[in-house]
């Protein structure tokens, strides 16, 4: 584990960035905005020699300032927003696949009162996909699904990534309110992954006229070499808190890191939102720890609304792109259960285990870095999405409903089908479908 930290083999076989993001601080030709990926506070502590699972977060964002950044924003913020969007998206696809009517709020109903939310083309467009969703905040699953699954496609959440979603915020939301046009600021991203700087290039998630929205991703441990060349001691470095209006998250944010933990954050918001009454329980042990395929099943309450009563919720989880592949081949076979919602991220143990985190020989590091991922979430004030006043505050200020016309706008993206092969007449997909959902079968 050690030798990652003396030598920086690591960073010269993978594509590096620090030095222009060395060059940009440097130059203080734009607005320096950092913004730190979930796994990155319980890694970057162990990349400069401190102990597995050492939870840095205040020593991190002190240190990024000692860099140079003018603003220093979380992430989190945008994991909890993505729960936001994918939540609703998640009861939009249910209440479809169940016969249900759509609500008002998401812009496709007749009901919706100012008339603006509904603007035209947005109900034809945002007309929600099928069941099972799966998630889309691994670009690492993003890109296989494209490859090799195409016709899972539909299938995919069509919520960004946090970090893409925080690009997007960053660049129009934030930039307005400092008075500037999105060209004035250079948003580097901190992340566990080296799959980031891919996602970052990708054509779907630019605005026309515009250029990316994250100008810069550095990994874990590109960070700390960073911080080794500037000589920026993060260890013995008092806390600073992170900025705001992009700081602020919750329990719900932080847990992204982990496998399971998009699953468990979205549930404790998409339960609520769709009963009106809390997860019983915060923690869904049943999704937690590093098995590669993990289920759990949910019965939301009789008292819930307008046929959502009783109605099991069953999900999957997956980390790793064999165990997705197994899983996914299950699936197809139909041995597996008619999932709803299915998490896949493409690192083993989810982020914390991520291509771009420190090299460690310790086979209990993904435990010690899961267990202070777990941490964070139990000491945060507030433990879900929807309760972060500042993503309350962005919604009410700017965004409007989640899954409105400007959310998809800035915060929901498409995928293309890069296979390049001639597939097989058989569709997956449908299969899929059957084995998922009996009831829709013709
Ligand atoms: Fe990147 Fe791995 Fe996390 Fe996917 S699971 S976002 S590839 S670090």
């Amino acid at each position: 584990g050690q030798c990652a930290v003396m030598c920086p083999v690591g960073a010269i076989s993978e594509r590096a960035e620090w030095r222009e993001v060395q060059d940009e601080l440097d130059a203080k030709r734009k607005v320096m905005v950092c913004v730190t990926a979930p796994a990155v506070r319980v890694a970057i502590g162990e990349e400069l020699g401190l102990a597995a699972g050492t939870v840095t977060t205040g020593q991190m964002v002190e240190a990024q300032r000692r860099l140079g950044f003018d603003f220093i924003f979380d992430v989190n913020f945008a994991a909890d927003l993505t729960i936001m969007e994918e939540g609703t998206e998640l009861l939009r696809r249910l209440r479809k696949a169940w016969g249900l009517e759509l609500p008002a709020a998401s812009g496709g109903a007749a009901h919706s009162a100012g008339g603006e939310a509904a603007s035209h083309g947005h109900e034809h467009s945002h007309e929600p996909g099928p069941l099972p969703m799966f998630t889309s905040c691994c670009p690492g699953w993003v890109t296989t699904v494209e490859k090799s699954y195409p016709e899972l496609i539909p299938h995919l959440s069509t919520c960004k990534s946090p970090a893409q979603m925080m690009g997007a915020v960053v660049k129009r939301y934030f930039a307005a309110k400092l008075g500037k046009s999105p060209e004035d600021i250079c948003l580097v991203s901190v992340a566990p992954c080296t799959a980031k700087k891919y996602e970052a290039e990708r054509g779907e998630l630019r605005r026309e006229g515009e250029g990316q929205d994250i100008d810069y991703v550095i990994t874990t441990r590109e960070f700390g070499r960073l911080l080794r060349e500037r000589h920026v001691p993060l260890a013995s470095l008092p806390e600073s808190p992170f900025d705001n209006p992009l700081g602020e998250s919750s329990g719900a944010g932080v847990i992204f890191g982990n496998t399971g933990g998009v699953m468990e954050a979205a549930l404790r918001t998409a339960y609520e939102l769709a009963s009106g009454q809390p997860l019983p329980k915060l923690r869904v042990e049943a999704i937690r720890g590093l098995a590669g395929i993990k289920e759990a099943s949910l019965a939301l309450p009789d008292t819930a609304p307008h046929g959502l009563a009783g109605r099991q919720l069953r999900v999957a989880v997956a980390s790793g792109i064999g165990q997705a592949r197994h899983l996914l081949q299950r699936m197809h076979d139909g041995l597996a259960p008619r999932y709803d919602f299915v998490e896949v991220m493409a690192c083993p143990g989810g982020c914390i285990g991520g291509g771009g985190q420190p090299k460690s020989d310790d086979p209990l590091v993904l435990l010690k870095r899961m267990g202070a991922v777990y941490t964070i979430d139990e000491r945060s004030a507030i433990r879900k999405s929807h309760e972060n006043p500042s993503i309350q505050k962005l919604y009410k200020e700017f965004l409007g409903e989640p899954n409105g016309p400007l959310a998809h706008e800035l915060l929901h993206t498409t995928f293309a089908d890069r296979s390049h092969t001639s597939l097989p007449a058989y569709s997956t997909f449908e299969r899929m479908e059957e084995a998922a959902h009996p009831r829709l079968q013709k």
